[in-house]
C-alpha cells in the first residue's frame, strides 16, 4: 500500500474537524533504528532511536505541521503564523507553500541553527527578527491571532498536537507493544504532551502497555525541573531553549502520570550524547540528543535500572539543521600539504 501519509494512516484516530482538507508532504512513518552498540554499552535489552530528523523538513514539527495547516486551510484561513526555536518556521513555511497559504514566522534574533532559518527563507515565509526571546515570540503570536483571522500553528494549537500522537502510534506499530522507557527532548513540551496522549489512546484501544516518560530539558533552560518560569534560557540546543513552556503542566502531568520523570542535562552533556549517536550512525542536532543525555546521566547516577528495558529515544531533529555547531563544538580537519608523503605521515601507513 502506498503511503500518504500521517492523516492517511491515521486520521482516523486524530481529533481533526470535518473541515480539514489534507495537505501533505508525506511527513511520519519514520524508521525506529535499532542501536546495538549503544544498547550493550548503556546495558538495555533494547535501545531504539525513533529518527525524527527523516521527516520531510529535517523534525518532527512535520507531523503536527501537517494537521494545523490541514485544518486551517479547509475553514479558510489565508496566513498561518508562528513564534519558532527554528523547526516550527521550517516547517510551517513548507506546508503553508504546499497548501498555497502565506506564512510568517517570529523567530528570536541570532538563536536560531542555520539550516533552520534557510529552510523557512527557501520555503518563502516571510521571517522577522524579535528583539527579544522565543517567549517573547510567542507572546506575540498569540496576541495577534486573537484579533486578526491569522492561523496560529504553534503547539497550542490543539492539531499539532493530534498530528504529533502519530509518532506514539508508529512506535507501537513497529514494536507491536509500547515501550518500557520513552525519552525525548521538552522545550515547548507539545510534544511529550502529544506522545503521552498517543500512547494512552492506543493503549485504550489497543490493550498495549504504557511506557514510562523521562522528559530531558537543557540546564540553562529547564523551567519544568527548578519550577518556575526562566527568565533568560541558555543552552546550544536552542530548539529547546524555552523558559515557559506553553505545556509545562501538561508535561509534569505527563511524566508523573507515566512514572517517569523529567529532569535536566548540561550542555556539554548533551553534546557528549550528539557524539555517541553520531558514532553509530545517526546525527542528530544538540537538542535531539538530550534524550539520550539524559537517559545515560540517569543509569551513569544508578537513579535507573536498564536491565531488560526496550527504550526508544526520540531524537526530534536531523544534524544538518545545525552545523555550526560541529564547527563549534568538534576540532577542524587537520590540513597537509597535497602530498603523499604528508598523507601516508599523518594515517601512519
Ligand atoms: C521543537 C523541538 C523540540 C522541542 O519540542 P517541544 O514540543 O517544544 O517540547 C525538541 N527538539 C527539536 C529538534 C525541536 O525542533
Amino acid at each position: 500500500m502506498t503511503y500518504k501519509g500521517i492523516l492517511d494512516r491515521y486520521g482516523h484516530l486524530l481529533d481533526l474537524p470535518e473541515h480539514t482538507k489534507k495537505i501533505t508532504l508525506l511527513e511520519g512513518n519514520t524508521p525506529l533504528i535499532p542501536m546495538p552498540r549503544l544498547t550493550r554499552d548503556l546495558g538495555a535489552e533494547a535501545i531504539y532511536i525513533k529518527y525524527e530528523g527523516l521527516n520531510p523538513t529535517g523534525s518532527f514539527k512535520d507531523r503536527g505541521m501537517t494537521a494545523a495547516v490541514s485544518e486551517a486551510i479547509g475553514r479558510g484561513a489565508e496566513t498561518v503564523i508562528c513564534a519558532s526555536t527554528g523547526n516550527t518556521a521550517a516547517s510551517a513555511a513548507a506546508y503553508a507553500g504546499r497548501a498555497g497559504l502565506r506564512a510568517v514566522v517570529l523567530i528570536p534574533e541570532g538563536k536560531v541553527a542555520a539550516g533552520k532559518l534557510a529552510g523557512a527563507i527557501a520555503y518563502g515565509a516571510q521571517v522577522i527578527q524579535i528583539e527579544g526571546s522565543f517567549d517573547d515570540a510567542l507572546t506575540m503570536v498569540v496576541e495577534i491571532t486573537k484579533t486578526t483571522p491569522l492561523a496560529l500553528v504553534n503547539s497550542i494549537n490543539p492539531y499539532r498536537i493530534e498530528g504529533q500522537k502519530s509518532g506514539a502510534f508508529e512506535i507501537c506499530d513497529t514494536l507491536g507493544d509500547a515501550p518500557d522507557w520513552h525519552c525525548l527532548p521538552v522545550g515547548n513540551a507539545g510534544n511529550i504532551t502529544a506522545y503521552w496522549a498517543g500512547y494512552k489512546q492506543y493503549a485504550k484501544i489497543k490493550g498495549i502497555n504504557l511506557p514510562k516518560i523521562l522528559g530531558v530539558q537543557a540546564a540553562g533552560s529547564a523551567p519544568l525541573v527548578v519550577g518556575h518560569p526562566v527568565e533568560n534560557p541558555e543552552t546550544v540546543a536552542t530548539a529547546i531553549r524555552i523558559g515557559k513552556p506553553a505545556r509545562g503542566e501538561q508535561a509534569l502531568m505527563a511524566a508523573e502520570e507515566s512514572g517517569g520523570r523529567i529532569i535536566a542535562q548540561s550542555d556539554e552533556s548533551i553534546l557528549e550524547a550528539q557524539r555517541i549517536l553520531a558514532s553509530e550512525g545517526v546525527w542528530v542536532e544538540p537538542a535531539s540528543a538530550a534524550g539520550l543525555a539524559g537517559l545515560k546521566a540517569e543509569i551513569e547516577a544508578g537513579k535507573f535500572d536498564p536491565k531488560g528495558q526496550k527504550i526508544a529515544i526520540v531524537c526530534t531533529g536531523h544534524g544538518m539543521k545545525d552545523p555550526g555547531i560541529i564547527a563549534d563544538s568538534m576540532p577542524t580537519p587537520e590540513l597537509i600539504p597535497a602530498e603523499m608523503g604528508a598523507l601516508r605521515e599523518l594515517l601512519g601507513v
